[in-house]
């Protein structure tokens, strides 16, 4: 069994202290299986107000790798499971039950949202499929994951203790914590980081080259074809119900139990996705950032499809003896040329 990091808990809450501890003795898979409250056999101890919250970053492929985006989203905390019925029709629809209710958010980092990624499978963050898309600067980002990972608990003096999930988590928190200034791992609220591709291992999905699986390719094991996979906001809802299923996979009632395969529920789960995505798109957004940014003029009433600036002039690109960049020159400000000399990178 692979562990992803060891206890990661820093604050001086007890309970949270005990839950972490706890957390930290179990197999990883059986971490959201007990938070999903599936479990009838094992000892539990009792995880009300744990947040489960799944976290990813997008950043652009060259020097100096400045974020862009931002995917959150939380699984809501499951209702009660009486431990009765077969694993298609208790645990699976309790499942779908708790998935309806993500919602799931895709914020684009102002100053760098007009920075666009070209390697061969790179998302296009203007296509979020699971809600709207917010604007938001630096510090606004800031403030919106500390109110998501900072919020008091509901039991005892610190802060509601918090479920970390991601895919490749370890990157993506530093990246986050080098943009926002903030040690993710150091506020004193997360006492377990879950890693899909180290849950994949533990349950033996392999992955077709490689030693790590992509979030591709884990999402194609359970049936699912995602759509415009590295934007962070369509990330992070695939990193949530693949942690979820992978999890699911060594239950005891789960796929690969009494002859059934995860292609017996193939249909279920691409349904489940279809479903996210309509229902997404009908919650009112997230209180934060803007729904409107230009990334050409920087104004925020409307977005660049709509642009008119007319004085939009790249001097860079203007002047470089390169005509494909003098055709570009029009498309942003000098201030924000992908052309111009960038600071050295830290890392
Ligand atoms: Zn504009
Ligand atoms: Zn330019």
């Amino acid at each position: 069994m692979s562990k992803v990091s060891a206890n990661p808990y820093k604050g001086i809450d007890p309970r949270s202290y005990f839950l972490a501890h706890h957390m930290d003795m179990i197999h990883d898979p059986l971490v959201l299986r007990q938070l999903l409250d599936t479990e009838v056999h094992n000892w539990v101890p009792d995880l009300k107000g744990v947040a489960i919250i799944a976290l990813t970053a997008a950043w652009w492929e060259k020097e100096p790798h400045s974020v862009t985006e931002l995917g959150i989203a939380e699984l809501p905390l499951p209702v009660p499971y009486d431990g009765t019925g077969d694993f298609d029709h208790a645990v699976f629809e309790k499942i779908e039950g708790i998935f309806m209710q993500v919602k799931a958010i895709h914020a684009r980092i102002k100053p760098n949202a007009h920075l666009f990624n070209k390697f061969p499978g790179s998302g296009n963050p203007d296509k979020f499929n699971f809600g709207r898309t917010v604007f938001v600067n630096i510090e606004e980002a800031r403030q919106g994951l500390l109110s998501i990972l900072c919020r008091p608990g509901i039991q005892g003096p610190g802060f509601q203790p918090v479920v970390l999930v991601g895919h490749a988590i370890h990157n993506h928190i530093a990246r986050i914590n080098e943009a926002f200034k903030l040690d993710i791992l150091s506020l004193g609220s997360v006492i377990k980081v879950l890693d899909t591709q180290s849950l994949a291992k533990d349950v033996g999905i392999k992955p077709p080259k490689g030693t790590n699986i992509s979030l591709m390719d884990l999402s194609r094991h359970f049936g699912m074809i995602p759509d415009n996979l590295h934007t962070a906001g369509n990330d992070v809802v695939h990193i949530l119900i693949n942690a979820v299923f992978a999890s699911l996979q060594s239950h005891p009632f789960g796929f690969g139990s009494n002859n059934r395969t995860v292609g017996d529920f193939t249909e279920r789960i691409n349904m489940l996705v279809n479903r996210m995505m309509q229902v997404g798109k009908v919650y009112p957004p997230q209180n934060w950032g803007t729904l409107l940014f230009c990334t050409r003029c920087d104004r925020d009433n409307h977005l660049k499809e709509s642009c008119h600036a007319a004085y939009i002039c790249c001097t860079i690109c203007v002047n470089s003896p390169n005509m494909r960049n003098r055709k570009g020159a029009r498309s942003h400000q000098t201030a924000k040329c992908i052309f111009a000399p960038v600071p050295e990178s830290k890392d």
